[in-house]
């Protein structure tokens, strides 16, 4: 007798037609990827997946973050004999000291001589024959006992709510704006677990910004590479960009342009290093620059499209998603960003797109995004 781990993963995957196979193929590369450096063996039966190790804990709590998988079970893996079944199903019963119970069988192998409906019965009768105290309610059981009979058969012991999502690297890949604010890394982890694959790009402003903020940003790339496997990250030198901006431009204008040529640049190097879409940490109407205006204006120079998972999110509800995923505790450390830096007294909440446009034509645009890709330097952590 052994325990395993019963991966079950998503619905979705299931109506992918033709595609199913790749789904699973990524989707069982990645569970080896975040086992790395555990001793495991992969275990199928009957197109079912368990894995087995020596550290089920750390394996378990490594595989529900893999996104894709939809639940974990710990199930204890017995022979497909009547006897062992009964008596493992009475023991985990028995363990968990419920009043009421319920037997929920499922039989995929169809050479067992008894049917789903029969082992309910047989294996309720046999737990009721050894415990007085306890009932049977079909309803609202405190202890549910899932029994899978395949080639082996299996116990629950736990079931574990995993990631959910679909496989990473499954559905195109984006160029992440991650600044070491709280929203830009829990929408990553949002794209990631849609299986787009991530790409990050930080604006530097040295010396405004300080090496430590960089290193923030590179912490939170690196917590995003639990999930996803290694990451990218460019950092882009911004502050000449800024100081031109400051320069030529009118002081409630610059927040705006300031976010349109990080739409430029995170395009320019999507397009360089055959990217797709860019995806970004923005909500509506949670800051000056996020009103519907300044996404048009910001949208306006960008060639590919633009994603914003947390568009429709309340900052509550992303504190709460980067509590999750763990990103929180890095982002609230206290380094300044460049934008906080270089903030308007009245930024234009209502920015017109003509006016943006003129505003902006005393810069030497495509010099000062070639000038900042130039000088990129490339993470890979
Ligand atoms: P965040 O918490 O992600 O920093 P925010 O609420 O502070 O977001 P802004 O500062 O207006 O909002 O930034 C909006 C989005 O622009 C961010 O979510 C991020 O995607 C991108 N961004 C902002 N600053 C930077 C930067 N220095 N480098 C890269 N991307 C940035
Ligand atoms: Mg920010």
């Amino acid at each position: 007798m052994r325990k395993l781990i019963l991966v079950k993963y998503a619905s979705e995957i299931f109506l992918k037609g033709q595609n199913r196979g790749k789904f699973e193929r990524k989707l069982k590369d990645n569970i080896k990827h975040v086992l790395d450096g555990l001793e495991y063996e992969f275990v199928m039966d009957m197109n079912r997946w368990f894995i087995y190790s020596e550290n089920l804990e750390e394996a378990a709590d490594r595989i529900k973050k893999v996104f894709g998988i939809l639940e974990i079970c710990i199930v204890k893996e017995i022979e497909a004999d009547m006897e062992e079944i009964k008596e493992a199903a009475l023991e985990y019963v028995k363990s968990t000291e419920s009043d009421t119970f319920k037997v929920e069988a499922k039989r995929a192998n169809k050479a067992f001589p008894m049917n789903s409906m029969e082992v309910n019965r047989e294996v309720g009768a046999y737990i009721l024959s050894k415990d007085e105290d306890i009932k049977v309610d079909v309803n609202s059981p405190q202890c549910k006992v899932n029994i899978e009979i395949r080639q082996k058969a299996y116990v629950y012991e736990k079931r574990i709510k995993a990631a959910g999502g679909l496989p990473y690297g499954m559905n195109g890949n984006t160029m992440l704006m991650l600044s070491g604010g709280i929203d830009s890394p829990v929408a990553g982890y949002c794209m990631a677990r849609r299986g787009v694959e991530l790409n990050c790009v930080y604006y530097h402003s040295h010396p405004y910004t300080s090496e430590r903020a960089k290193e923030k940003v590179k912490d939170l790339a690196k917590i995003l590479s639990f999930y996803t496997g290694k990451v990218k990250l460019y950092v882009v030198p911004f502050t000449d960009i800024q100081m031109n901006i400051i320069e030529k431009c009118r002081e409630d204008e610059l927040t705006i342009i300031m976010r349109r040529f990080m739409m430029r640049v995170a395009c320019k190097l999507a397009e360089d290093n055959g990217l797709q879409s860019v995806t970004t940490g923005e909500s509506i109407g949670q800051v000056a620059s996020q009103t519907m205006e300044g996404l048009v204006v910001s949208d306006d120079v960008s060639d590919r499209p633009v994603f914003r998972p947390l568009v429709a999110m309340d900052k509550t509800d992303i504190m709460d998603m980067a509590r999750q995923i763990g990103t929180y505790e890095t982002s609230i450390l206290p380094y300044e960003d460049c934008c906080t830096i270089f903030v308007p007294k009245h930024p234009k909440t209502k920015p017109r797109l003509q006016d943006i446009r003129k505003s902006e034509s005393v810069l030497d645009v495509d010099k000062l995004v070639a000038e900042a890709i130039e000088n990129v330097e490339i993470y890979d952590l």
